[in-house]
């Protein structure tokens, strides 16, 4: 438990009704009791309407409701004290300034709320993280998966099979340390047996395709194709408002302009790049090269192909709908009619004008079931990682788990100890059960100041 007791506003910045400033540590309730002089602090959880004084010259700088939430309940696991203000600038900034002179009181770094909480035990690392991602989440889905890991879907997962790796290794320390007696075969094979069941499981958990990573950082489109095939108007239809200039002029998409949409829920950035075709000007040239590594990256790419492109469609665009990451648009339908067709090399093929909006809602739907099937999985189907650190921990597990049951009869069992050894420690660095100091920085740095 900290001896410091930290402060901060815990609502955004902007002018609103009301603003929360949060406070946490021993000192929290004795903070309230100053700027309330001669009121009893109210009882636990129960809101009370207070003037909140200046501790100092004793002017009213608000009148507001305060909270009490006595650890080890609260969010923090210490006594904590909610100031629900009126929101004004200077309001804030005065009850700030007190709560600044208060001994013992100084404000919060970004992320030491919850930092704190995990200290404390009321929390773990991927349930800390969700916090992070709540407040970021700009989509349902987004919402959805943060709640859900925020509630401990996937710690659980971790530390269940931490509990198992941790199981298996006091069943193999056993056969160390009391081999003259002979542990039982059958007992060896199911212990060897259940090893081999979490190292499928885990290697089924990493294998979503990275849905649930994706889903946080959101699915990236990159639009492709020659100049004035109709790609800042589709952009433009997607995203309902003037992102991107659409002009006569061939080769005006210079630069990668991006785009963000939400599709059923899942958010994606879509990157309407300059037009893929040789060209003498140095500019346009290097929007082309940024075209096609943006393509390389991209989750999903949208070919979009002048109905003249069709259906005799050139090299270059073809071999980018060949690895079976790419729909592809024939636009212009408006100016001649198009044969139906079918796919192009495995990519399907849809029919539309963006001029006059013929096929562009049957194209927007076969958009959202794509992007959702990248980024979502299956109803009732287990979470899946979200961030890099949860899979590199992961892999590093699985083959901990792999070189122990490799090695299971013939390397000996102190070797074998070790491996599982490994393996639980890397699960256990996910949910931040073991060696964590130097991954706090790095997680907490994602978080603002209040949180
Ligand atoms: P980009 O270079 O691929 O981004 O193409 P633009 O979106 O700038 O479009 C180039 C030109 O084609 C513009 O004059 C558009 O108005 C026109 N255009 C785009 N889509 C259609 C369409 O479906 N039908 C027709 N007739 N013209 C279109």
């Amino acid at each position: 438990m900290s001896d410091t007791t930290i402060f901060a506003l815990a609502s955004g910045g902007a002018r609103a009704g009301v603003a929360v400033l949060r406070l946490s540590g021993p000192g929290a309730a004795d903070a309230l009791a100053a700027l309330t002089p001669g009121k009893a602090v109210p009882a636990a959880r129960r809101a009370a309407l207070r003037d909140l004084c200046d501790p100092r010259s004793g002017e009213i700088l608000d009148q507001g409701l305060v909270l009490c939430f006595p650890g080890p309940g609260s969010f923090t696991g210490e006594d904590v004290v909610e100031l629900h203000l009126h929101g004004g600038p200077a309001v804030v900034e005065g009850v700030l300034a007190a709560l600044g002179r208060i001994p013992g009181l100084r404000p919060a770094e970004a992320g030491e709320f919850t930092r704190r909480a995990f200290l404390n035990g009321r929390l773990d690392l991927t349930q800390a993280e969700a916090i992070a991602d709540l407040v970021a989440a700009e989509t349902s889905e987004q919402r959805r998966q943060a709640l859900d890991q925020a509630a401990g879907a996937l710690g659980q997962i971790y530390e269940g099979w931490r509990a198992r790796l941790i199981a298996a290794i006091a069943h193999v320390e056993a056969g160390i340390d009391f081999a003259d007696e002979d542990l039982p075969k059958d007992i060896d094979r199911a212990a060897r047996d259940a090893l081999a069941v979490l190292a499928g499981e885990i290697s089924a958990h990493l294998d979503d395709g990275r849905r649930g990573e994706r889903l946080r950082a959101g699915v990236h489109l990159a639009l492709l194709g020659r100049p004035n095939a109709g790609k800042s108007t589709l952009l433009n239809l997607l995203a309902g408002r003037d992102a991107a200039i659409v002009s006569e002029t061939a080769g005006t998409t210079r630069d990668v302009i991006e785009v963000h949409l939400d599709l059923g829920g899942v958010p994606v950035i879509v990157a309407d790049t300059a037009g893929l075709r040789d060209s003498t000007d140095a500019v346009e040239r290097e929007g082309v090269r940024r075209a096609a590594a943006r393509a390389e990256g991209a989750d999903l790419k949208l070919i979009v192909l002048d109905r003249a492109d069709w259906p005799d469609v050139p090299d270059d665009l073809r071999a980018l709908a060949a690895d079976g990451r790419a729909l592809v648009l024939v636009n212009k339908a408006d100016l001649a009619p198009v044969d139906a067709p079918g796919d192009l090399d495995g990519a399907p093929v849809l029919v539309l004008s963006a001029r006059t909006g013929a096929g562009v809602e049957a194209f927007i739907a076969r958009l959202t079931e794509t992007v959702r099937g990248l980024a979502l999985a299956g109803a009732g189907a287990a979470p899946g990682p979200t961030r890099a650190r949860h899979r590199h921990a992961l892999e590093e597990a699985r083959a901990a788990l792999t070189q122990a049951l490799d090695g299971w009869s013939n390397r000996g069992p102190e070797l074998v100890a070790e491996d599982l050894r490994l393996a639980a420690r890397a699960i256990g660095r996910i949910t931040g059960r073991v060696d964590v100091e130097d991954l706090l920085d790095v997680i907490f740095a994602d978080f603002c100041i209040g949180k």
